[in-house]
């Protein structure tokens, strides 16, 4: 990111002064806009914040004398003119008075180009995507198996996470906790009569116990475990057989 301040203690090299006079930061710009299409009211204090969503939606708001605006990151990196037509469009929708075509076009060009396109259905596939179909299964709640767990093992001091049944009858991933999404996703091979209980509940004492036993380096999605790990897992009361289920059942 461009700093201006550095700019300006460079100013003498004739690169920076380049920079200095043409650069403007995303709260620049919108400042700037709206100076352009309300030049009688007072200028608001402006924050621009860029946020993960999921499609190329962005927002603006105007909130106690200061002007709010969410911009997906998706934008994050898009050249200052497209910037600049988005602050056209947002304000024009905050103050009902739809932004001259050529910004509405200019928007529209960018988000049609084809690497823009692409990547945004890229990230709305990874981000839309739904991974599990909620606690409520034909047989178990999920959740009820947790709190039970919970109170026998934890004391019932663990933060409940987001769980849910895997959309698959996954025999090669039984279950998994996802920190990214703070998800427990526990396969749909254990919702069924023939899936004995006790393999279900070890399965999810399992997955809490990567809750309790946070990884380090976040981002991996390996499953670690670690002595301290295992020695808690083993506490699990029929922990043999439980495990002796499991391969049955596999
Ligand atoms: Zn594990």
């Amino acid at each position: 990111m461009f700093d201006p301040g550095e700019a300006s203690e460079n100013f003498l090299k004739p690169v920076n002064v380049a920079s200095a006079l043409f650069f403007e930061t995303p709260q620049q710009i919108f400042a700037r806009v709206h100076r352009e299409i309300r030049p009688r009211t007072p200028a608001p204090a402006v924050d621009v914040e860029y946020r993960r969503f999921a499609n190329a939606n962005s927002q603006i708001r105007l909130e106690a004398g200061r002007l709010a605006v969410t911009i997906t990151d998706l934008l994050a990196a898009a050249p200052a003119p497209v910037t600049e037509a988005l602050a056209h469009i947002l304000l024009g929708k905050l103050y009902r008075r739809p932004a001259a075509r050529q910004y509405a076009h200019r928007y529209r060009l960018y988000l049609n180009r084809k690497d823009v396109r692409r990547q945004i259905g890229l990230l709305r596939q990874e981000r839309g995507r739904k991974i599990h179909t909620g606690p409520e299964g034909e047989l178990y709640n999920l959740e009820e198996i947790f709190e039970e767990l919970n109170r026998a093992h934890f004391g019932g001091m663990m933060a409940r996470p987001a769980i849910g049944w895997s959309l698959v009858r996954s025999r090669t991933r039984l279950g998994h906790y996802d920190p990214s999404h703070n998800t427990i996703v526990i396969s749909r091979i254990f919702d069924d009569a023939r899936a004995p209980r006790l393999a279900l509940e070890y399965v999810m004492f399992h997955e809490m116990l990567h809750l309790h036993y946070p990884v380090d380096h976040s981002g991996a999605r390996r499953c670690v475990h670690t002595p301290e790990f295992k020695a808690h897992e083993k506490q699990f009361p029929q922990f043999r057989e439980a495990r002796a289920l499991l391969k049955k059942l596999l």
